[in-house]
Parts: C-alpha cells; sequence; structure tokens
C-alpha cells in the first residue's frame, strides 16, 4: 500500500495509537521473518494492550499525587521488626480495598509512615487501583473551601472515585471544631464504602486532641478500626540513619593520642 494516510486516520478513529506507530516496522519484521498474518496481528495487538496499560498506570500515579521517590524497593525492613515480607506483600496486593477496608499506620516522626503509605499505595496504583494521597492539613483546608462554598457534599462525591484515600499526618496540626466537623463528615461518608489509610504520630488514646469531644473521637475511631489493619512503625528511621552516619563519620577519624 502506497498511501497509508486513510489506515493511520482509520487506526486513530479507533484510539489504536499503538497499532499507527507501530505497524510498519513490524510488518518488515513480520515479512523478513515470515511470521504470517495471524503473528503479526497478535504482536501489534499485544503491543497495543501493553502500551494502554502503561499509560493508565502512569495516569493513576500521576493523579494519585504521591511524594515523590518512596518505593517498596527502597523501604528498609530490617528495622521494622513488626513488618514481615509476606505482611508486606500482601499490603501491596490491595484486596482490602475490595472489602472497603482501612490501613491506619502509626508511629513517631521519621519512622516512615509516609514513606509506607505512598510506596504501597503506588503498588496499588500498578494493580490499576485508583488512589489520591493528600497531607490531613492541606485536605482539611479544600474540605472548609468546600463547606463554604456549599460543595462540600460534591467534593466528597469526587474523592470517592478513589477507592483508596490516604490522609497523611492526621495528628499533625491543631484542629478548631470546624476543621475537625468536615474531617469527620469525610470519613463517615466513607465508612464501609471506600477505604481509607492513614498515619498518624498520635495513638488512639490522644485523638482526643484532633477530634475535640469524646463522643466524636469515639465515633471516629469506631469507624476506622471497625474493619482495619492496623500497623505500628517504632523506631525512628531518620534518627538512626543520623546515628549510623555519626558512628561511620567517628571510625574515619585517625585515633588521637
Ligand atoms: P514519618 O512520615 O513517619 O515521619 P517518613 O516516611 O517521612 O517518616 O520518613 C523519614 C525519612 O526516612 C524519609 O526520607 C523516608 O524515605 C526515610 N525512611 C523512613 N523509613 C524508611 C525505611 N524503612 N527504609 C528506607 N527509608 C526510610
Ligand atoms: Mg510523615
Amino acid at each position: 500500500m502506497k498511501n497509508t494516510d486513510q489506515l493511520d486516520a482509520l487506526l486513530r478513529s479507533l484510539y489504536l495509537s499503538s497499532f499507527v506507530s507501530n505497524y510498519k516496522d513490524f510488518a518488515e519484521k513480520a515479512e523478513k521473518q515470515k511470521l504470517g498474518h495471524i503473528n503479526y496481528l497478535h504482536e501489534l495487538t499485544h503491543t497495543e494492550c501493553s502500551e494502554r496499560q502503561r499509560r493508565r498506570t502512569e495516569r493513576l500515579i500521576n493523579q494519585a499525587k504521591l511524594p515523590r521517590g518512596k518505593t517498596l524497593d527502597g523501604f528498609d525492613l530490617t528495622k521494622q521488626p513488626t513488618l514481615s515480607p509476606g505482611r508486606l506483600k500482601e499490603l501491596a496486593e490491595g484486596n482490602f480495598i475490595d472489602q472497603c477496608e482501612n490501613i491506619l499506620i502509626f508511629g513517631i516522626p521519621g519512622a516512615g509512615k509516609t514513606h509506607l503509605a505512598s510506596a504501597l499505595a503506588r503498588e496499588w496504583c500498578l494493580r490499576g487501583r485508583r488512589v489520591f494521597y493528600a497531607t490531613a492539613a492541606l485536605l482539611v483546608q479544600e474540605l472548609l473551601m468546600a463547606k463554604r462554598d456549599l460543595r462540600l457534599n460534591q467534593l466528597i462525591k469526587k474523592l470517592d472515585r478513589y477507592e483508596a484515600l490516604l490522609i497523611d499526618d492526621i495528628s499533625y496540626i491543631p484542629y478548631n471544631r470546624e476543621e475537625t466537623d468536615v474531617l469527620f463528615v469525610l470519613l463517615a461518608e466513607r465508612y464501609e464504602v471506600r477505604s481509607v489509610v492513614i498515619t498518624s504520630n498520635l495513638v488512639f488514646s490522644q485523638w482526643d486532641t484532633i477530634f475535640k469531644d469524646p463522643m466524636t473521637t469515639r465515633a471516629a475511631i469506631d469507624r476506622l478500626v471497625h474493619h482495619a489493619t492496623i500497623l505500628e512503625l517504632n523506631e525512628s528511621y531518620r534518627q538512626a540513619e543520623a546515628k549510623k552516619r555519626k558512628k561511620a563519620k567517628e571510625e574515619e577519624k585517625p585515633p588521637e593520642n
């Protein structure tokens, strides 16, 4: 075929962009290797499917707004004796999302909560899940603005599109009553409908400082833990790394006499 413009246009109208970029090269190869029509078509279709899958995952990861560079491969498990590789792998599969269950990650600052949550979320995206990451501080501000503009419901519906919502550092800022209320509404709306992943420096007994009155605190905790996996990271990775660096530096120094 001399003029392939029409074929290109037809393929594009079917959204087969990978066909468009590959069919000529693949045809040459198929001819040389005597692959036959069916194998040629199979190879083209296979490439189209993998390309689509790659683009979809890329889109999911971009939409998730995850902190950069936090992967599961880069997460050192030796520092976290409560987390086995098997457990981590199971969490990475993301099956809890189908049951609308939650994950709560506790630990002191620097323990790796944000890293772990983001790395897991990345894995879920790779498995085709729609995920969204936000710090609690920013999320609460967004919710508050939405409430003031009478579109809180709309925003909650929009967040509903995400199968797992990561709320990082729920205990970081001192909330006022209005902020607590919108956060509570969001959690209540997602209860048993969508998953939530929360990280916190504060243990439950200190959550009064987040939700202010004991009733709301109790109601929030009850909903979150009803179907939840709780992970506790207790050593500060940041501090351990700093100690390691200090020790290495000291060992480099020649002994003083
Ligand atoms: P947290 O959210 O608990 O305060 P972060 O996840 O921000 O802690 O971790 C602090 C820093 O230490 C980050 O740069 C993170 O990538 C790194 N870090 C923490 N835990 C680990 C770990 N187990 N393996 C590798 N890096 C880690
Ligand atoms: Mg953090």
